[in-house]
């Protein structure tokens, strides 16, 4: 199997910006894409040539990366016209698509489906960790798909990733990224409410996250989002929609799975409030605003 030297790199937003970054320090040669000029002229300017094109993207890569925001999107990127499969078949060479977004598992294995047709290799894998992780090459990646597949492209996971494993076949990265939203999300929404308990008791929200982040209670989540709270900054980070679309996929697939899911449909219900209160692209822990309005209550400042 051929080196990965060329990387396509498509979707330079949050994610997607600092991890293709990470690539050319790590030596690849880039070549990017997105809908938006700013990042592709960064991205320029930071050594990656510019594509005009999914396709064109794809054309010299030995791998083409996707970091985009949902299935509609990652479909029409890799399997439309102008997309990454009709570059990838043209160059007639070892080529990899590896599909780094967040979607439903169902969709992925349509797209292995699609470039196994065209004997192009394919792998989900989704990330977690969030943009300090994307800027510091430490996300949690979680694959799926053929094993042989998966060893090839390693070399790109380990300049982006501290630790990737595969999970299983086509969906299972997928999969996996699913069960990692739920927790997440449940997480979250849990601290919100306990420091809104906290604070309408009186007590300092900040010395109560310091007394309990080192007991069971300690969570990476509690670490990251519970200053947030604290603090009443809830710029993104993780968009509440980008949440939403995969409480979405957890449902679908619970309901696929003959699986109830219902504290994830409890958080899913509190999401689509925000998202209907102007929430949208505020970060996740803004779930804690819920609760603070139900509450009448803010976490953050004296009162
Ligand atoms: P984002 O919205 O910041 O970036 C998406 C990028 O894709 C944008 O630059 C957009 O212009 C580009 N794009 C969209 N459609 C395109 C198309 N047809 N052609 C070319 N470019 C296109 O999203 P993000 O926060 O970087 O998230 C990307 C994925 O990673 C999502 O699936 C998300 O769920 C997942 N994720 C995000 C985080 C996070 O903390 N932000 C963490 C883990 C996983």
């Amino acid at each position: 199997m051929a080196e990965i030297k060329n990387v396509g790199f498509i979707g330079l937003g949050i994610m997607g910006k600092p991890m293709a970054k990470n690539l050319i320090k790590a030596g690849f040669k880039l070549t990017v894409h997105d809908l938006l000029r700013s990042p592709v002229e960064e991205m320029v300017a930071a050594g990656a040539s510019a594509a005009s094109s999914s396709s064109r993207c794809a054309e010299r890569a030995d791998a083409v990366v996707t970091m985009l925001p949902d299935s509609p999107d990652s479909e029409l990127v890799i399997l439309g016209s102008d997309g990454v499969l009709e570059g990838a078949r043209q160059a007639h060479q070892e080529c990899t698509v590896i599909d780094m977004s967040s979607i439903a598992p169902a969709v992925s294995q349509k797209l292995a489906a699609a470039c196994e047709a065209k004997g192009v290799d394919f792998l989900d894998a989704p990330v977690s960790g969030g943009e300090p992780g994307a800027i510091a090459g430490k996300l949690a990646i979680m694959v799926g798909g053929k094993p042989t597949v998966f060893e090839r492209a390693k070399v790109v996971f380990e300049k982006v990733g501290a630790s990737t494993i595969l999970c299983g076949d086509y969906g299972a990265g997928n999969t996996t990224k699913l069960a990692n939203q739920i927790i997440v999300a449940a997480n979250i929404e849990a601290v919100g409410e306990a420091l809104v308990l906290v604070k309408k008791a009186g007590l300092d929200p900040g010395t109560v996250l310091e007394a309990i982040k080192g007991g069971l209670a300690g969570s990476n989540v509690l670490n990251a989002k519970g200053p947030m709270m604290i603090e009443g900054n809830f710029a993104p980070g993780f968009r509440i929609r980008l949440h939403q679309k995969d409480l979405a996929n957890a449902l679908a697939t619970g309901k696929e799975l003959d699986v109830p899911l219902p504290v994830t449909a409890l958080v899913q219900q509190m999401i689509g409030s925000l998202m209907a209160g102007g929430k949208a692209e505020a970060d996740h822990s803004a779930i804690a605003t819920f609760v603070e309005t139900i509450a009448n209550i803010k976490i953050s400042g004296s009162k």
